[in-house]
């Protein structure tokens, strides 16, 4: 093994700079990865961009956090706490958490000291392999990582984060019940990842929403399992709702789409009186305008999600090695 690896190093926003750095020394309870594949998040491109906020705004940084990649190195304790042996390829999740606050030691699933691969450690902060946009990324002892399949392949691995993303926001936090309409606003990564965790949970009618720029990706939306598509640039996409439910309305309405306010608005008038919107789409920051009398008078509940855990993670590895859906 040569003693540097090759990285994209983003120096500030929109500089992304190849750099050759050296490969760490680890020890008995940390190792090294060599990074086979990484997702492109759409955090990628706002870190890119400088629209991450403070938090995003790490120079230097190696950035991707969607990783999969084979573990070349690790030390003996390492490899008890992880549960792998070198030579296991592995997913490796972006959030390392301190393992030592309040919140860790809860058990809540939060940490207050928590850092993430790709995007909060600069490549100063040594041992400077902090992203998976590199040949090689290093393993701090407090990963979080899971076994992947031999046989699947490296690029479809990396789909565990959305897919993850789906499965704890629409199964694990909605609690859908066995044939439940549901509508998917927003048909991109994460909604896609929402469709096959629906489909799986057993809903009864999935329908996904989405722009008219939208359509290849509503037609992957179908292909996973929607059972029908709306876009709102050309219908009213209640009306639809309304129409393909018979003017039940939907049981659950996951709002993923990304800078549009408008849909959390319109999640009010496609669910059903006692029913539940998930929120789990961004809006920049800005504020969304809505008559919150019809949350009221409707009895919904409204509940905020993000980001997935180990075991939405484990189950996403094991959808995508089961071949179930063409992803
Ligand atoms: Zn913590």
């Amino acid at each position: 093994m040569s003693a540097t690896t090759p990285a994209a190093v983003l120096t500030a926003t929109r500089r992304l700079e190849l750099q050759e750095l050296p490969l760490p020394v680890t020890g008995a309870d940390d190792g090294l990865l060599e990074v086979e594949a990484v997702g492109i998040c759409g955090s990628d491109w706002a870190q890119f961009e400088g629209r991450l906020g403070a938090a995003g705004a790490v120079f230097p940084v190696i950035p991707g956090h969607e990783i999969v990649g084979r573990v070349t190195r690790a030390g003996a304790d390492a490899c008890r706490a992880w549960g792998v042996r070198e030579g296991d390829r592995v997913a490796v999740e972006e959030v390392l958490r301190c393992g030592r606050c309040h919140d860790c030691a809860s058990g809540s699933g939060r940490c207050t000291g928590i850092r993430i691969y790709g995007m909060t450690i600069p490549t100063t902060t040594a041992p400077g392999l902090w992203g998976g946009y590199a040949g090689h990324m290093y393993l701090h002892p407090n990963t979080a990582m899971h076994r992947v399949p031999e046989g699947v392949p490296a690029q479809l691995a990396t789909l565990f984060v959305p897919l993850a993303n789906g499965i704890r926001w629409a199964q694990h936090v909605a609690r859908p019940r066995l044939g439940d309409t549901v509508v998917v606003q927003g048909p991109g990564q994460q909604g896609l990842g929402c469709v096959v965790a629906l489909r799986e949970a057993g809903a009864g009618r999935i329908i996904v929403t989405g722009t008219a720029a939208d359509a290849p990706r509503l037609a992957i939306a179908r292909a996973l399992g929607a059972d029908a598509t709306v876009d709102v640039d050309h219908e009213d996409a209640v009306e639809r709702v309304r129409a393909l439910t018979d003017g039940r309305l939907a049981d659950l309405v996951i709002d993923v789409s990304a800078g549009a306010t408008a849909p959390v608005s319109l999640a009010i008038d496609m669910v059903r009186a006692k029913g539940t919107i998930i929120l789990a789409g961004l809006k920049d920051g800005r504020d969304v305008t809505l008559a919150s009398d019809r949350i009221v008078l409707k009895q919904l509940v409204l509940q905020g999600v993000g980001g997935h855990d180990s075991a939405s993670v484990a189950a996403a590895l094991g959808l995508i090695a089961s071949r179930r859906y063409p992803l």
